[in-house]
């Protein structure tokens, strides 16, 4: 064929993200980016998520192109019709225990030339989370680059851990040091986060079980991590340069390529717009619906893809946002909460009816661009924070786990553009928190620090596309990286 020769001379990287949508959506903005400077790219979901896209995102979104091929292996579970996230500790140790198996027959039958038109693979880049992978590409020969989806604060405490229990912090005694006050012990060891609570550690770190599965996993991935060619973290230098020094001493080299959604080159050709990372299908009507409000008018309440809340919970959530008389586009999941549908009090939908607007799932960046949005409530997850954080919107943050907790603290404490809601919501400080974030004194001023962190978020795009191009150079590309 006339297209082999030329696919032939590519360099080709096989993408892999852990089985979530916090982890899918910046490792198909990597992809493209890698395909844009010239890689063959194979990107690999689970077979469980890629029906899911098929079914949210349409066919197009995995159709991939000659040089741009989307593949899937299993993640062990049994195979469920929910479309819902399933229980994280659970999917973990599934695709830990079972994925490396599957991952060595893809990759053999890639690099099969009597069977396969695609170049040989030459690197692998795997989420910081499927570590399992590093034993491939070591067979292999072939250099492995690790994607961290999350802050760099978050990823620092795991390579302190053995500080903890020197110090005797961790693991928790017993059951009542989550509860007494314990947590919120302020911490002035760890350089880069002087000032952080015991509570906004990774919520990893609240156990009283040093068996803990998820801080064992956790554990795992992070030293495992040291093994990689080379580390790139979803961040940029201004926002976290003293971690960042500080994370070096541990790691591989690291390299900061974020904002990552900002490097994005919208002129990519339609096909690979077309791929699309859903794992619920986007409801667009939503931007019509901010179409017809005010500027800097509407609240967006967002909680992303895994966070769960009670039924109490989302009450709670409803009549502090009607309370406090403020516009609101409301994202409910249709799994958010936890043992049923989101049912919302008739009253309440009544009352808001003429300011709310709600659906299951929407195009985050659309709306936080949008010129109507002038706050979020948002869990805190990594992606929603840098992506918040890109376009200049103040939070009022309710972390929810793992590595939410920290970025909270970030946002409040180091960045000021953040206001933290206690984990046992009130409809009250809902009320309270959400009138200052859009009319008070405190949100005036957050949107302003907001607005310094855009500005310095773009300036980073620079930086972060000269990181991409020596990753690819010193890394990526270099043979002998593994001798
Ligand atoms: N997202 C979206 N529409 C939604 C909710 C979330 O497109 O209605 C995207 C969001 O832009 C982000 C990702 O899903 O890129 C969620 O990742 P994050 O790290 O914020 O949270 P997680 O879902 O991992 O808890």
């Amino acid at each position: 064929m006339g297209s082999t020769a030329l696919l032939e001379k590519k360099p080709h990287a096989v993408c892999i993200p852990a089985p979530a949508q916090g982890h899918i959506n910046p490792m198909l903005k990597l992809a493209k980016l890698l395909h844009q400077k010239g890689f063959h790219i194979t990107f690999v979901n689970t077979e469980f998520n890629h029906r899911r896209l098929l079914k949210s995102s349409g066919p197009d979104a995995l159709k991939g192109l000659p040089d741009f091929q989307f593949k899937a292996i299993p993640d062990g579970l049994p195979p469920s019709e929910v479309d819902a996230t399933p229980d994280i500790p659970t999917l973990c140790e599934s695709f830990d225990r079972t994925c490396l198996g599957p991952f060595r027959e893809l990759l053999a039958e890639l690099n099969d030339t009597s069977s396969s038109e695609v170049p040989p693979v030459s690197c692998i880049v795997s989420d910081g989370a499927m570590t399992f992978t590093l034993a491939a590409a070591q067979e292999l020969g072939i250099p492995e680059v690790l994607l961290w989806t999350s802050s760099a604060s978050s990823y620092l405490p795991y390579f302190q851990f053995d500080k903890f229990i020197e110090k005797g912090i961790m693991p928790l005694k017993d059951a009542s040091y989550l509860t007494n006050g314990y947590l919120d012990t302020v911490l002035d060891w760890i350089p880069g986060l002087e000032g952080i609570r015991l509570k906004d550690l990774p919520s990893f770190f609240r156990t009283t079980n040093p068996d803990d599965f998820m801080l064992k996993f956790v554990m795992q991935e992070t030293q495992r991590s040291r093994k990689a060619s080379a580390i790139i973290i979803n961040t940029f230098q201004q926002l976290e340069h003293d971690v960042l020094d500080e994370l070096s001493s541990y790691l591989p080299p690291i390299y900061t390529i974020g904002p990552l959604h900002l490097l994005e080159n919208p002129v990519y050709g339609k096909s690979l717009t077309d791929f699309r990372s859903n794992l619920w299908k986007e409801q667009p009507e939503c931007l019509e619906w901010l179409d017809s409000k005010d500027p800097n008018s509407v609240v967006y309440v967002n909680f992303g893809s895994i966070a769960v809340m009670t039924p109490e919970q989302l009450v709670e959530f409803a009549w502090g946002l009607a309370n406090s008389k403020q516009n609101f586009l409301w994202i409910l999941r249709p799994d958010l909460v936890s043992g049923s549908s989101a049912i919302l009090p008739s009253e309440f939908l009544e009352e808001t009816k003429e300011r709310s607007m709600f659906a299951g799932w929407c195009p985050q960046e659309k709306v936080l661009t949008h010129p109507s949005v002038g706050g979020f409530l948002t869990h805190s997850g990594w992606n929603s924070t840098i992506e918040s954080i890109s376009y200049g919107v103040p939070m009022i943050c309710w972390p929810f786990f793992a590595d939410q907790q920290t970025n909270c603290w970030l946002c409040c404490t180091k960045w000021g553009i953040g206001m933290e809601m206690d984990n046992n919501v009130k409809r009250d400080e809902v009320e309270s928190l959400v009138s200052e974030l859009m009319a008070g004194e405190k949100g005036k001023e957050m949107k302003k620090k907001a607005m310094d962190w855009k500005k310095l978020a773009e300036v980073a795009v620079t930086d972060a596309n000269l990181n991409l191009e020596n990753l690819i150079h010193q890394v990526l590309l270099n043979p002998s990286i593994r001798d």
